[in-house]
């Protein structure tokens, strides 16, 4: 039987409890003081097999406060291209696997864990928000990401560039497992933790990989597809990560570490969304390939366990291939076309630099395009203000137009399958910023609504509809910093 909810042994440890003192450490969390419930997220939490509304016995639970001795990992990284060597679990404490589906709960921003260095373990509101609407937005878009159960929030002072407030995010994923950790178990002399590492994945997240004659060959290899799939997934609807460290990696190919991210508003693919990456290692355009550059870092610590460098080398080398492809059939699907056909690349091609050069809006292009009356006649494009610049539209539209010729199918049900698909709201920065300044007065109506719409981000929601509107002029002066 089950232990009883919120039990001291509700949460069972997680499958990496007890790996030993180089991987893990068993701590206490901090919690926060007086919390108080900012979200809970009633759909995700009955998936689970938790309560529908939050509980007193909850609330000590996702504070940190509750009866229960998490865990904390050590992992390392590379952050911005250079080896940083052992980082870890600085803010983050695992409660445990929840009962029902085997998925664990972590706790991010409920005080100082053995990994916290400098750091003083805190999350302030502001980030935790963002994390939250971010993941959810990110799952209602039908892409891989860790999800959000819980924020709850107090009066504790944070120190940040301002004095803000701390909260706790509760997150949940099959794992939390990330690059950072095969390096860190590979560089610092860990190889028997490294083994166990490598059999947790094969035997809960890669079966198939067991029955392959070069099983961790085929870990990489699936982590590889897994990761240029999430790319393609991410520039389709114009996600920008922010901070591409493969400490932020997943090992799942999941979207993972919500701090700077920020979705495209104009189509900018040099638009870089955190404001201290001067170089722009990590803008849009950059993503896809820091993803394949990441995967190179897990493929060269995993080099002892493969003992096959040409496998590892073809492995890393259909990274491209399966990202080009990934993308193309994201972005053919965007355009309603059910086919693959010859010249659909130079097609999308450009479309995304006219985008760019007429400064046009990414999301509500595709939504505008999947307007029955411009799907039956698309030459209306051109009469639209919004989208107007220095270059014209014709001969697009005019290709667009043929290749739509090519396929069966009514205009009107291509422009329905294209509503269905993309997005009319996504998590502007602006519009986070708005559910933070609420939230920050204590009021949590704008998040709630925000989190309600970008579940269903394809529906129409009439009642929200300013919120696909382009964003406000003050929109343009927000900045986003890894300071969270
Ligand atoms: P991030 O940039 O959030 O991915 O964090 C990079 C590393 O710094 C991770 O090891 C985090 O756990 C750690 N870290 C970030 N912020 C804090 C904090 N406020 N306190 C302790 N550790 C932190
Ligand atoms: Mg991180």
């Amino acid at each position: 039987m089950d232990p009883p909810l919120f039990s001291r042994d509700f949460f069972r440890p997680p499958l990496w409890h007890d790996w030993g003192e180089g991987f893990v450490r068993q701590t206490r969390c901090e919690g926060l003081p007086e919390p108080q419930w900012g979200l809970w997220n009633s759909t995700l939490a009955q998936e689970l097999g938790l309560p529908e509304a939050p509980t007193q016995e909850a609330s000590a639970y996702f504070s940190g406060n509750g009866p229960q001795m998490p865990w904390c990992s050590a992992y390392a990284g590379h952050q911005f291209g250079l080896w940083a060597g052992l980082l870890g679990d600085g803010r983050a404490h695992t409660l445990g696997r929840i009962p029902a589906g085997n998925q664990e709960i972590q706790l991010k921003g409920a005080g100082m864990t053995p990994y916290s260095r400098r750091g003083d373990g805190r999350a302030v509101l502001r980030s935790s928000l963002r994390e939250y609407l971010g993941s959810e937005a990110m799952a209602g878009l039908g892409i891989p990401t860790t999800r959000a159960l819980a924020l709850m929030t107090s009066h504790l002072p944070v120190r940040r560039e301002t004095r803000e407030t701390a909260a706790v995010v509760a997150r949940v994923a099959p794992s939390f497992l990330r690059f950072g950790h095969v390096e860190h178990l590979a560089w610092h002399g860990f190889p028997t933790e490294l083994k166990r590492l490598l059999d947790l994945l094969m035997v809960f997240h890669y079966p198939e990989a067991r029955h392959q004659p070069n099983p961790v060959l085929s870990v990489l290899e699936e982590v590889v597809e897994r990761t240029a799939h999430l790319m393609a997934a991410w520039q389709s609807v114009g996600f920008c990560h922010g901070v591409m460290n493969t400490d932020n990696m997943s090992l799942l190919g999941l979207t993972l570490d919500y701090g700077p991210f920020a979705f495209l508003d104009r189509f900018d693919p040099q638009f870089i969304g955190n404001h201290s990456d001067q170089e722009g290692r990590y803008a849009y355009d950059q993503q896809p390939w820091i993803g394949a550059w990441n995967c190179a870092v897990l493929g060269s610590a995993l080099s002892a366990l493969i003992d096959d460098e040409k496998g590892i080398q073809v492995v890393l080398g259909r990274y491209n291939t399966l990202f080009a492809t990934s993308l193309l059939n994201r972005f053919r699907r965007k355009l309603g076309l059910q086919q693959a056909l010859p010249g659909d690349q130079p097609l999308v091609d450009t479309l995304l630099s006219l985008l760019h050069q007429n400064r046009a809006d990414f999301t509500r292009f595709f939504r505008f395009l999947a307007q029955d009356a411009v799907q039956t006649e698309p030459a209306r494009l051109e009469e639209e203000e919004e989208f107007q610049g220095p270059s014209p539209w014709t001969e697009w539209v005019r290709d667009y137009q043929e290749r739509c010729a090519r396929e069966e199918g009514s205009a009107l049900a291509r422009a329905q399958g294209m509503r269905a698909i993309n997005p009319k709201y996504v998590l502007r920065t602006y519009l986070a910023e708005l559910a933070i300044r609420q939230a920050q007065q204590g009021d949590f109506a704008m998040a709630r609504n925000l989190e309600s719409v970008l579940r269903t981000p394809c529906d129409e929601h009439p009642e929200f509809s300013s919120w696909a509107l382009a964003p406000p002029d003050w929109a343009g002066a927000l900045t986003l910093s890894c300071s969270s």
